[in-house]
């Protein structure tokens, strides 16, 4: 979608601080951490929010979670992180691009 940063983003269009890549997800350190380890995974696909999932969908979502605890592990939190999706504004979603929080690296990481 042209207007979402987050596909501005995995189109090179803006800027992040990457930490893996491939054809179908990307994941990168949020640009307002809210623990010592904080990055996000989404999918390539552009997806607004968890209620949008589609059955086809199920296994790009699945991949995002393998590829978070992988990237929390290499970044020294395997012992503890909190694996959180946001839906809707009420919950604090602020970019309609589904994205997979991961935060770790302090005790119980889950104040946002
Ligand atoms: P939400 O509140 O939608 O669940 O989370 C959106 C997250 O994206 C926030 O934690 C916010 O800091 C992060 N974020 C928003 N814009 C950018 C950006 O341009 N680059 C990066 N790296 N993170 C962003
Ligand atoms: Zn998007």
């Amino acid at each position: 979608m042209s207007d979402c940063i987050f596909c501005k983003i995995v189109a090179g269009e803006i800027p992040a601080r990457k930490m893996y890549e491939d054809d179908e997800v990307l994941a990168f350190w949020d640009i307002a951490p809210q623990a010592p380890v904080h990055f996000l995974v989404i999918p390539k696909k552009h997806i607004a929010a968890p209620v949008d999932v589609l059955e086809e969908d199920d296994k790009v979502i699945g991949k995002l979670i393998r590829i978070g605890a992988g990237l929390a592990a290499e970044n020294g939190v395997a012992d503890g992180f909190r694996v959180i999706f946001n839906n809707g504004r009420k919950a604090g979603q602020e970019v309609f691009h589904i994205h997979l929080h991961i935060l770790g690296g302090r005790e119980k990481p889950w104040r946002m």
